[in-house]
């Protein structure tokens, strides 16, 4: 029952779903209350026939055993009919129309067994005050139709009776339809009342059942409901099979920081929303966490596990649409399956949480199903952390440079990366790392090393003769929350001669609504030094033009997604945030061009600086020089652009 309850439906539709549930259970207690009542009113009968009639019997007969035996005779039938529908058909209909027809009768044997002593409306009140505990007005007709059947025929048979009411006199008739007619309608107004009770109960009942079982926020089912669906089927059965999604928006938290939360929770109203939808509609799709949800998927095997990943990821590849602001947003899904990975829902999720990180790690936007061997890494994870914070003075971080290429093809600048040469694994990406230096606070000291280091080679670079190339150096929103940011970065353009015209910083959305005020003073110290700065990865988060005149920056970067669907979509989207972008007066820098055609593209719209595979990799310092000799030698970029 509970669960019905839990099931979505409108409100109205669940609580007239318990109504319905509480108005059976009281159906199917009334019939055996009114079966057990009936027993004990037979056995009054019998003990009034065979003491009370003897004595005040005044009819025609010599003796007192028509009614004694009418009495017993009829028991069993007025009693057992009701009895037996009670038992096999508690709270139907029919049960409760016999058990008012014979209680009526039940009344009318005690009123004969008595010959007529006993006041005919006052039993009759009585049985029709205990069908009202049905709260159904049929019943009460019912039972008063029968009455007045008893009394006509009765009536007919015997005129010198109680029942002769008919032909005693006009308003001793009148005066018993009236008092039953009275208390029908009191009874029904009484029970009408009781009814609209229990329906206010069922609402109240039904909107605590949906709390207890959905997220507040979104909707969704919450983690009680889930569990309640996960252990519905037996878990030891050969048709438990199911598949446990974990589901993690990226980089979520990017945009809480730069929009507010307001915008992220009516984000996640919508994320909730498409998630129901993408899954069947069998399937639960509950919030676990603030950006966390976990779909259960019933009856799944792995591909039908995997099918219903891809089409939540690919599901995401529309926008979301916020106050007329389109916001791009992917998922990151791991899979875990039942009975494979576990059966207790906790150990599934756990192993899907597992696969889902490894989906980030892999670049986000895309499901990984989950195997033991993921563990393995998931314990990596804790040695990498442990191990990063001696990485810095192991001297096993280093910075590549990627050139940037003006829309001619000459070299304008390069981008320094932080890269991560571990002892053991190899070269370990910025997109691994840097989120946890960013979470230890390591990425301060680690930040500052890469710029200095980044600095001193553009130094370099200018000593050999390649005036004017210039440095873009990453910068965390972590840096910019330190007091003395704008201080530092001066100190080290100082320290290692740079000239602070040829630096530009990269920051992302994430810097703002942190402390704006203190970003605000050190993006207007950087400047008024004459350091460029530009916003990178522009299109993922809320990527608003007005955000860029609060901040004033220089340029921005259009994020490889954009670029990658611009081409694909030939929509006109890069072209007017190109345009608009432009018209503020700011530099656009296509990231991410792999292809000739994508470079293409970019410069016929007009993009001012070009980055990508296809103009050249990340490359560690000491190819630069080789690379730089050739750029001077041909003057064009090596590449055709
Ligand atoms: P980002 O600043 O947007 O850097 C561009 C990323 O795109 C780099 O990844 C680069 O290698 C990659 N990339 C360049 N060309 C292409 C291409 O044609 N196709 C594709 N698919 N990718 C391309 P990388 O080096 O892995 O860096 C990832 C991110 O890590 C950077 O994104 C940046 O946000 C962060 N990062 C790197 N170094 C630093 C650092 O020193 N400090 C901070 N705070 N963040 C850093
Ligand atoms: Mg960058
Ligand atoms: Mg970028």
């Amino acid at each position: 029952m509970t669960f019905e309850l839990l099931r979505n439906g409108t409100l109205e539709e669940r609580a007239s779903l318990s109504m319905r549930a509480s108005l059976r259970e009281l159906a199917a207690r009334i019939d055996r209350s009114m079966a057990k009542l009936l027993g004990l009113e037979w056995l009054g009968v019998v003990a009034i026939a065979s003491w009370i009639s003897p004595r005040t019997w005044n009819g025609t007969a010599h003796s007192i055993h028509p009614h004694l035996m009418t009495t017993l005779l009829m028991g069993p039938l007025i009693v057992g009919v009701p009895g037996v529908l009670a038992a096999l058909r508690p709270s139907q209909v029919v049960t409760r129309h016999v058990v008012a027809v014979s209680q009526m009768l039940m009344s009318v044997l005690l009123i004969d067994a008595t010959g007529g002593r006993i006041e005919s409306h006052f039993h009759i009140f009585g049985s029709l005050a205990f069908l009202a505990f049905y709260r159904d007005w049929r019943v009460l007709i019912t039972a008063s139709i029968v009455t007045a059947i008893d009394h006509l025929i009765a009536g007919l048979w015997w005129p010198q009776s109680i029942y002769g009411v008919a032909v005693a006199s006009p308003w001793r008739w009148m005066e018993h339809t009236w008092w039953v007619a009275f208390e029908d309608l009191f009874l029904i107004v009484l029970g009408q009342q009781s009814l609209r009770e229990m329906w206010t109960l069922a609402v109240k009942q039904a909107q605590l059942a949906f709390g207890a079982g959905h997220d507040v926020l979104t909707g969704a089912a919450n983690r009680l409901l889930l569990k309640e669906r996960f252990y519905l089927d037996e878990a030891h059965s050969d048709s438990f099979r199911k598949a446990v999604l974990f589901i993690d928006l990226d980089r979520f938290k990017h945009i809480n920081d730069t929009l507010g939360h307001g915008v992220g929770d009516r984000l996640l109203v919508l994320v909730a929303r498409r998630l129901s939808r993408l899954v069947r509609s069998g399937d639960t799709v509950a919030r676990i966490g603030g950006d966390e949800f976990v779909a259960l998927i019933e009856g799944a095997d792995q591909s039908v596990a995997e099918t219903i990943a891809e089409h939540l990821v690919s599901g995401f590849n529309r926008p979301f649409e916020i106050d007329g602001t389109q916001l791009l947003l992917s998922v990151s899904v791991g899979i875990s399956l039942a009975p494979e990975h576990g059966t207790e829902l906790a150990t599934l999720q756990q192993a899907a949480d597992v696969a889902m990180y490894e989906a980030k790690s892999r670049g986000r936007n895309d499901y990984v199903l989950f195997s033991p061997s993921l563990l393995q890494r998931e314990e990596n994870t804790l040695r990498l952390k442990r191990d990063l914070a001696q990485a810095l003075n192991r001297e096993e971080l280093h910075v590549y440079f990627q050139p940037q290429v003006n829309p001619d093809g000459r070299l304008k600048s390069f981008e320094a990366l932080a890269r991560w040469q571990h002892p053991v694994l190899g070269i370990i990406s910025p997109t691994i790392f840097i989120p946890m230096a960013e979470a230890s606070g390591l990425i301060v000291s680690l930040g500052e090393w890469v710029l200095r280091s980044a600095c001193a080679s553009c130094r370099q670079w200018q000593r050999e003769g390649y005036a004017g190339v210039r440095i873009a150096v990453n910068v965390s929103a972590e840096q910019l929350e330190q007091d003395d940011f704008s201080e530092r970065v001066a100190t080290v353009l100082e320290e290692v001669a740079l000239d602070p015209s040829l630096l530009t910083i990269e920051i992302t959305e994430s810097v703002l609504l942190r402390d704006v005020p203190k970003t605000l003073r050190h993006l207007n110290r950087l400047r008024a030094m004459a350091v460029q700065v530009v916003l990178d990865d522009f299109g993922t988060g809320y990527s608003s033009l007005s955000y860029l005149q609060d901040l004033r920056a220089d340029g921005i970067k259009l994020d490889p997604s954009l670029v990658k669907r611009g081409l694909a979509d030939n929509d006109m989207m890069l072209e007017s945030i190109i345009e608009m972008a432009h018209r503020n007066g700011l530099q656009v820098t296509g990231e991410g061009i792999e292809t000739a055609d994508q470079g293409r593209m970019l410069r016929k719209i007009g993009c001012d600086l070009l980055q990508g595979y296809c103009y050249g990799a990340p490359m560690p310092p000491e190819l630069i020089p080789a690379f730089l000799a050739s750029f001077r030698k041909t003057q064009v970029w090596p590449v055709a652009v």
